[in-house]
């Protein structure tokens, strides 16, 4: 695929998730108003999100599983005193997963490197809501051609906030999505339909409904799955007086992709201790994403959160530098 002795060949890859649970990816903090713990959002479009930190810190524990690499897993970086017997401590610094996604050792030579994957946030394509004709995912224009990597120039947008394309067949001409009543505006979608990635399930391939850019948000956030539920006391075993909390996930079916590039600068690791004489860094972080539909990804795995399964095996996208044309 690639080949030593050139110049950086950056690769881009878009993943493609489906939800197989709700999946949260916690603040860390509290919100007032809303929900006890919140989930990440876009700051700028405030439709939530999966960040590209958890999805590398989640490929590269569960990568790190697979190849019987368990120091690698983690953060590394451990504190200065905690030492083990070699007085080595952290990463190793040479194996398949240091390779793919960076390593900091605790040595006396105390090193760092960052890494040949970068990953990136992973946003909501399709968003699955109820509606009087059942469920239906929504998108905007732009999303959907993200997701099917062409623009789709015949495709129309919805004229205003309270009209929305179905992108299937249909004799009403309303759309309730959940307390919203949108107008349906007439459309022939047959070749937007015809550009979708064949590894959309069907369920929502035939069920998709393109809303106005400003409404995607809106509609997003008020379609969040939302948990109620209770602190243990650990010494008791039962619940906390007044412990209850809520909690927001991302629903099961939405779709998101995230963009990762690989900077294989290396293109063959050079192995210095035998442990890696070849190295793909988009198998090794392949094979941490696909377990993700095992472990999940984000907080609340004990409640059964976090699954996604990675719906297709992108093509990479190469950018030469040396390159004009491609
Ligand atoms: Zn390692």
């Amino acid at each position: 695929m690639t080949t030593s002795g050139r110049t950086p060949d950056y690769q881009r890859l878009t993943y493609l998730f489906m939800c197989t649970d709700p999946v949260h990816v916690g603040t860390g903090g509290y919100r007032l108003g809303r929900v006890d713990n919140s989930i990440v959002r876009d700051p700028g479009t405030n439709v939530p999100k999966i960040p590209g930190s958890s999805l590398h810190g989640a490929a590269r524990a569960y990568a790190a599983s697979v190849l019987n690499r368990p120091s690698c897993a983690g953060q590394g970086n451990p504190k200065r005193n905690d030492t083990r017997q070699n007085g080595q401590s952290g990463h190793c610094g040479v194996c398949p997963v240091c390779y793919t996604f960076g390593y900091s050792k605790n040595t006396d030579d105390q090193s760092a490197y960052s890494g040949t994957v970068n990953v990136f946030d992973a946003e909501i394509l399709l968003f699955p809501v109820h509606s009087l004709e059942g469920p239906v995912w929504i998108t905007t224009k732009s999303r959907l051609e993200r997701l099917s990597g062409a623009e789709m120039a015949s495709l129309s947008q919805p004229e205003h906030e309270e009209s929305v394309i179905p992108l299937f067949e249909t004799t009403e001409n309303i759309l309730t999505l959940g307390w919203l009543v949108l107008a349906i505006q007439p459309q022939n979608p047959e070749e937007a339909v015809g550009q979708l990635p064949g590894t959309l399930p069907e369920q929502i391939a035939n069920h998709i409904v393109l809303v106005h850019e400003n409404l995607f948000s809106n509609i997003v956030n008020s379609n969040l799955e939302i948990r109620t539920s209770v602190a243990i006391n650990p010494e008791r075993g039962a619940a906390e007086d007044g412990a209850l909390f809520t909690y927001e996930a991302i629903p099961r079916t939405t779709i998101l992709a995230a963009d990762v590039v690989i900077d294989d600068y290396h293109q063959l690791h050079s192995p210095d201790n035998g442990t890696a004489a070849c190295i793909n860094p988009q198998e090794v972080l392949e094979g941490g994403l696909r377990l993700i539909s095992w472990l999940g990804v984000g907080g609340m795995g004990t409640r059964g959160f976090g699954r996604m399964e990675m719906l297709e095996q992108p093509e990479p996208e190469h950018y030469r530098q040396e390159e004009t044309d491609d």
